[in-house]
């Protein structure tokens, strides 16, 4: 049996492994007992992993072969990788000449490799010359990543897990970690015990298993975290619980800010919030007069039509009480996907460049431009996720491309996403596992390898980059993400760059990373410094790490001197916005979404293992049992969920854990379990015909969470 160090594809904590094989078979796994993220834990998806790689999962759920569909609705065909690649650059270079590039777009994910993302990312704006490439990770962090940048300058966490072990209050909003990070939680839970003092206020709509566990719960309702910051600190305003000497030395803008406060008095913070005004200036007191406060957030911030206004809200509240920069305090973003963080660094997104740049300057595209060695970057701004299936149900993208992701289950707004993927002249799904709701549009399915399989790199939560490794080879004709790129963009080069040297000619995943690497010098995210070689002789590491330093970045900006131009942090001055789709007489519910303990995203991977869905088996929509009556409900109903765009079939469940008037449904459910359709009639499948797609301004991130319905009791014949 061999044993190969590798790092969990679930989630952005970041968990080290050690896969077990036998030939060319996975057959075990557990944690890696010196990874710095977990230290030899594992949840229940981690411990599964090998789960997903049996023989029978790889006869029956992967995509073995290329294939492609010669008519649209016809049955896929297979083809070998030559044909596939030919076909695949004859098409994109036809669409290029009569449409001109932006008619070409790609949607990637947050669970490729850094690798990977940089593959894509320099066909996309290097080769083709479009800036249409955005990720899933838009989904989920995109509003973490402008808070960032308004905020500090730069879109760096400035935590470490390590600073659980000494925060003295734990400000958990927007997350489930528990559910959602459960190492990461398990990591509290001892710092908890090893620290009975240890204040823990959870954030949440609903109460879960974190909240569970809180010492106080803010059961506020949705959408409102805007107007709780802003009462907190009116509070600490009003209470003299502000550190004036961080607030002069480290900050600008406060004073516009204390005016934007001024309209938002605690009492009607907490009216807006519907909670306790005790209890609010509870949490503002722990918040500002602990010695150090560590905030953990998520998607309960970021996907929202004010993601960014949340975002900021919670991280002015940091820099008036002077909670940054010290060990134990800080406002910590946690990420969702095992590499949402590596696609930031890498760029891989319409609104960024490699190394944190920027595609809006001029300068930051030359400097790209030069170290890929093309002539130019292109200048028009790319489309971010909804905007590009926006553009494409019009009929402006005539080519996408997607990559280890699902957009007909995982996207809003499902009616919207299906017209533009049936409006397309060419669909590329590039994926692991067959039968995804995606791969019914798709004119071209190319099988990827997955993990275990492939080689590169992946970051973390906390900034830290992990080996990702190969512990057997890819099955059938699967190949690594990256070669998939390279090799269609040697056919491209072939017929937009003859006689020139390939720009794509990597043979291994190393290659491509050092080129990454190189974009990062000189940045806040510089990695100069690190080498696989590194890596895996001294295990993960923290950026930055330049050229020169003997060890990783645990903390940031501990000097007090952030990234912004004048090295003073920012307030930012964003009122409390309610959500975009309005409750009415018609729609008068809220419907959240979120995840399951033992589920990740749309279940291709973790929906292989029947012991998955040991803890919950079936979908339901959960509603409070006071909500039943008077709606003329019942526990274990067959209910009807309506909104404005669409209408699901689900089993009702009573649940003591949500608020009257709200409703809630897990966010994986796809295809096989929830049937419903879109208002015109459409069939549509997978909760997310209800979910709509209205984004934030700044962020563009869509407000998966925040949805108006109806619910109503469906009469069988
Ligand atoms: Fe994997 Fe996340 Fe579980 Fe760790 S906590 S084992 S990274 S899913």
């Amino acid at each position: 049996m061999a044993e190969t160090r590798s790092t969990c594809p679930y989630c952005g904590v970041g968990c080290g492994v050690i896969i077990e094989s036998e030939g060319a078979q996975i057959s075990g796994v557990r944690g890696d007992p010196d990874h710095p993220a977990n230290f030899g834990r594992l949840c229940t998806k981690g411990s599964t992993l090998h789960l997903t790689a049996t023989p029978e999962v790889l006869q029956t759920r992967r995509l073995l072969t290329p294939q492609w569909r010669p008519q649209r609705g016809g049955a896929m065909q297979p083809l070998g990788w030559s044909d596939a690649t030919a076909r695949i650059a004859d098409k994109l270079d036809a669409i290029r000449a009569e449409h001109g590039p932006d008619a070409i777009a790609f949607y990637i994910s947050g669970q490729l490799l850094t690798e990977d993302y940089h593959a894509f990312n320099k066909l996309a704006r290097g080769l083709v010359g479009t800036n249409n490439i955005d990720s899933n990770s838009r989904l989920c962090m995109s509003s973490a990543v402008v808070g960032y940048k308004q905020s500090l300058g730069a879109d760096a966490p400035p935590c470490s897990y390590e600073d659980l072990n000494h925060a003295d209050c734990v400000f958990i909003t927007g997350a489930n970690p528990a559910w959602a990070h459960p190492v990461l939680f398990r990591r509290l839970e001892d710092a908890r015990a090893a620290r009975p003092d240890m204040k823990l206020v959870v954030v949440d709509p609903r109460r879960t298993e974190s909240a569970e566990f809180a010492d106080l719960h803010l059961q506020i309702a949705p959408g409102t975290d805007v107007a709780l910051c802003l009462g907190m600190l009116h509070a600490c305003i009003w209470e003299e619980w502000l550190d004036r000497d961080f607030i002069a030395a480290h900050t600008e803008g406060f004073a516009a800010l204390k005016d934007l406060v001024r309209g938002m008095p605690p009492r009607e913070a907490a009216r807006i919030c519907g909670i306790a005004l005790d209890d609010l200036m509870q949490a503002a007191q722990w918040f500002a007069r602990s010695p150090a406060t560590l905030s953990l957030y998520c998607q309960g911030l970021n996907q929202s039509s004010s993601g960014t206004a949340k975002n900021t809200a919670l991280i002015n509240l940091h820099l008036a009480t002077g909670q940054i920069g010290r060990a134990g305090a800080g406002p910590f973003s946690l990420t969702g996907q095992p590499n949402a963080m590596g696609g930031r660094e890498a760029g891989g997104m319409a609104t960024l460049l490699p190394g944190h740049r920027d595609p809006g300057s001029a300068a930051h595209r030359d400097e790209i431009a030069r170290l890929w060695g093309v002539p130019a970057l292109p200048e028009t701004p790319g489309k971010t996720a909804v905007e590009l299936f926006e553009a494409a149900a019009r009929g402006e993208i005539k080519a996408l491309w997607i990559a280890c992701t699902n957009p007909a289950q995982s996207m809003p707004d499902q009616a919207l996403v299906r017209r533009a993927l049936e409006r397309c002249e060419l669909v590329i799904l590039q994926e692991a596992f067959a039968d995804t709701a995606t791969a019914a549009y798709a004119d071209l399915l190319l099988p990827a390898a997955t993990w275990g399989e492939k080689e590169g790199t992946v970051t973390n939560s906390e900034r830290r980059i992990s080996r990702v490794r190969a512990a057997v080879p890819p099955p059938g004709q699967a190949r690594p993400d990256w070669q998939i790129v390279c090799d269609v963009a040697q056919q491209l080069e072939a017929r937009w760059r003859p006689g020139q040297p390939s720009l794509f000619a990597h043979t291994g995943s190393e290659a491509l990373w050092l080129e990454h690497r190189e974009a990062t010098r000189g940045r806040d995210l510089d990695i100069s410094g690190l080498s696989y070689a590194l890596l895996d002789a001294q295990g993960p590491q923290q950026w930055p790490f330049p050229e020169g330093a003997t060890k990783g970045t645990a903390r940031l900006y501990q000097d007090g001197h952030f990234a912004t131009a004048n090295g003073r942090a920012r307030f930012i001055a964003k009122p409390y916005q309610p959500a975009a789709d309005k409750p009415d007489a018609r729609y008068p519910l809220v419907l959240n979404t979120g995840r399951m303990r033992d589920q990740w995203h749309g279940m291709s991977r973790s929906g292989v293992v029947g012991r998955l869905f040991s803890h919950e088996g079936t979908p339901a929509l959960r509603m409070s049992p006071q909500d039943l009556p008077r709606r003329g409900l019942s526990d274990g109903d067959l209910v009807r969920v309506r909104s404005r765009r669409g209408e699901l079939v689900l089993p009702l469940l009573a649940d003591e854990g949500i608020k009257p008037a709200q409703a809630y449904v897990a966010m994986h459910w796809g295809q096989e379990f929830v049937s419903g359709r879109s208002a015109q009639g459409q069939a549509l499948l997978g909760i997310n015909a209800a979910t709509q797609s209205a984004y934030c301004p700044d962020s563009k991130q869509p407000e998966l969470k925040f949805s108006s319905v109806s619910v109503e009791r469906l009469e069988l014949p």
